[in-house]
């Protein structure tokens, strides 16, 4: 059978088509012209000022103040933290001419900003009177990639992130869980995504770091994607930069620092968690239109339609929902109704000679949960601006506990190799571990599954290695899962 050239494929059959599918389709990006990059289109990019917006006011609430650093640092910075040059020598772009010349000192293009901000606390910190040192940037980084993929995996990518300097360690660890805690308000509240706060093991950690904390999020494939990072550096950072402070009794001390970052991976989980084979889900939060209204009849009939949708939409506006009417003469109904649910927008409203005469509107949402979808149901115009903010509401906790249903049914608790290999296939596996290097390697190996995280909340266990029976390591349950 032919298939439509709107519809997509369907995620049982080809996941990962069915993700190239949505991107394209519902006009969220484009390949750029160089490998590896991308072009994000206007409805792409408003999901992301959405959720900008909406990070950024928590990042500023807790005493944080956003400052803007070069795109361009010289090598000889990247090489002061040994293992932060290690981790990510092989994925840097570097600048060798400019102004048609070979440079003296090559530059690089940031994959992240810890050096150079760093550069900068050692000047701007002297005493204790100066810290804690609050930083945010949002900003574009370049991490070289060779296996692209929009929006999980791209050459340039935006993000925001946060840098702090502080007297105790006490102190940057508690900040490094503040960040960790408005990522996972972000991710839950408005994102409506279902993740686990937990800490990377060693061999995931930040390049440099002393500690990573890391969200995990259930894609709808059971793979897992993180969602935001947030790290603690320990000393690290100002030994090799030299951020310094005069304590209150006199003495030069070495500061300690955190950062993390949260990117427009974001929108890559948004689609994975809430979409379906008709396209894109949005939550509202993050919906660029919140509500489309189609308005439905011929000659005469449209001008009056078309009019009443207009004037509903002003008032659907002034109460603070996000509202499109769908006035392109050229195109169906039928196309329309495609085409919205292509691009994810909660909900629906058709406006036809009928309803208008009726005083109402006819109501669709893009998805329901958990019964499959409801009939279209009449609603009164003079009360739409309050019965719409209301289903908005619904529709964000409804995502929200679709994404924690889903996730709970695909994590198992495992004590057996062959419970293990079962679990990572369809989602995730609570397992104990040995935390050698050589056995994650050969976990890895059979099931490409990784250690993704302890979670937080975990309860204290030891027992056997599922892999290699030796004692387990970290105290308590690991997550292991496929991972984007
Ligand atoms: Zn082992």
């Amino acid at each position: 059978m032919a298939r439509d050239e709107r519809s997509v494929t369907p995620q049982s059959e080809d996941f990962s088509a069915w993700y190239n599918d949505v991107v394209f389709r519902a006009e969220l990006v484009d390949r750029g012209p160089v490998r590896g990059s991308m072009v994000i289109r206007p409805y792409g990019y408003r999901i992301w000022e959405l959720l900008q917006a909406d990070l950024d006011g928590r990042i500023k609430a807790t005493g944080h103040q956003n400052a803007y650093f070069p795109l361009l640092i010289p090598q000889s910075y990247m090489q002061r933290e040994a293992e932060h040059i290690e981790g990510f020598a092989p994925e840097l772009f570097t600048v060798t001419h400019a102004g048609g010349k070979e440079l003296e000192e090559p530059l690089v293009i940031r994959p992240t900003s810890e050096t150079i901000i760093g550069e900068m606390m050692a000047k701007w910190i002297s005493s204790y009177r100066d810290l804690p040192l609050l930083l945010n940037q949002w900003a574009n980084v370049l991490r070289w990639e060779l296996r692209p993929r929009m929006f999980l995996r791209t050459s340039e990518f935006l993000w925001q992130e946060g840098h702090t300097a502080h007297a105790t360690a006490a102190d940057a660890t508690a900040e490094t869980m503040l960040a960790l805690g408005f990522y996972q308000d972000v991710a839950v509240q408005t994102a409506a995504l279902a993740t686990v706060p937990g800490e990377k093991t060693p061999g995931e950690r930040f390049a440099g770091a002393e500690r990573t904390f890391t969200l995990e999020a259930m894609m709808r494939d059971g793979r897992a994607l993180q969602a935001g990072t947030s790290h603690f550096m320990g000393t690290n950072f100002a030994a090799a930069f030299g951020i310094t402070y005069t304590s209150e009794s006199g003495t030069a001390e070495l500061c300690h620092t955190t950062s993390w970052g949260m990117t427009t991976r974001m929108i890559g989980a948004l689609i994975m968690t809430h979409g379906d084979d008709k396209g894109l889900v949005l939550p509202p939060a993050l919906a660029p239109y919140q509500v489309v209204i189609v308005p439905i009849g011929r000659g005469d009939q449209s001008r009056a339609t078309l009019s009443a949708a207009t004037e509903l939409a002003a008032r659907l506006r002034r109460a603070g929902i996000r509202t499109n009417v769908d006035d392109r003469p050229q195109a169906s109904p039928g196309f329309k109704f495609n085409d919205w649910e292509m691009r994810g927008v909660p909900i629906r409203l058709e406006l036809g000679p009928r309803d208008l005469a009726a005083g109402t509107a006819l109501m669709s949402r893009r998805l329901s949960y958990p019964e499959p979808d409801a009939a279209k149901q009449a609603i009164p115009l003079d009360a739409a601006p309050e019965l719409l903010a209301a289903e908005l509401t619904a529709f964000q906790a409804m995502l929200a506990r679709r994404a924690a249903d889903f996730r709970d049914d695909h994590t198992v608790t495992v004590n057996s190799w062959p419970e293990f290999t079962a679990a990572v296939a369809v989602g995730w596996a609570l397992a104990l571990a040995c935390g050698d290097q050589a056995c994650e390697d050969e976990i890895k190996a059979e099931t490409t599954a990784s250690p993704r995280c302890i979670p937080l909340a975990g309860e204290p266990e030891q027992g056997p290695c599922i892999r290699c029976g030796k004692p387990s390591a970290y105290g308590k349950r690991l997550i292991f899962a496929r991972a984007y």
